[in-house]
C-alpha cells in the first residue's frame, strides 16, 4: 500500500488501494484472509507529512459472541492519520497505519444482531428462531 509522493498533487489524491491481509501481517482469527481489505480516500501534502483520510473495508470471519452463529460480513470504519516522510522518500507506505487500524479499532464481541437472544443456558435452544424447552428463568441469555 504505498502511494509516490510525487502523484500526490496540488488538491491531493483520491486513492483506492486493496491488500490481501497477509501482505499487511494480518493473521488474527477474526479476519477473513481470502477476501482483500480495501483503502479509499484522499491524501494531501502537507509539509513535511501526507494528511490521510481513508476508509477501510474488511471482511470477518468470526462468530456472534452469543449464539456461535458465524459471522461473515464486511466492516468498514474512516479514520485520519498524518504519515510523515522525509526529504529523499519516493514513497509513503499506508499499510502499517491501517493494519494498526484495524487491530485496535476490532471489538472482540461481535454479535450477528444487535438484540441476538443467544443459546439457553439451560437447555441449549438457539433462542433465534426456538423457545426454549425448560422454561429457564424465563430468557436467560448467556450474560455478554
Ligand atoms: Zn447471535
Ligand atoms: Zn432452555
Amino acid at each position: 500500500m504505498r502511494v509516490r509522493l510525487r502523484e500526490i498533487v496540488e488538491g491531493g489524491l483520491d486513492i483506492v488501494d486493496q491488500a490481501a491481509p497477509k501482505d499487511l501481517d494480518l493473521k488474527e482469527e477474526f479476519i477473513n484472509l481470502e477476501k482483500p481489505i480495501i483503502v479509499k480516500g484522499h491524501l494531501e501534502r502537507v509539509s513535511d507529512f501526507v494528511l490521510a483520510k481513508l476508509t477501510v473495508t474488511y471482511t470477518l470471519d468470526t462468530v456472534c459472541a452469543r449464539c456461535l452463529d458465524p459471522i461473515d460480513g464486511d466492516v468498514s470504519f474512516d479514520f485520519e492519520a498524518d504519515l510523515p516522510f522525509k526529504m529523499g522518500d519516493k514513497h509513503v507506505d499506508l499499510g502499517a497505519r491501517v493494519r494498526e487500524e484495524i487491530l485496535t479499532g476490532y471489538v472482540p464481541r461481535v454479535l450477528c444482531k444487535e438484540d441476538c437472544q443467544g443459546i439457553c443456558q439451560g437447555c441449549g435452544v438457539y433462542l433465534n428462531t426456538e423457545k426454549c424447552e425448560c422454561n429457564n428463568k424465563k430468557k436467560e441469555v448467556a450474560n455478554f
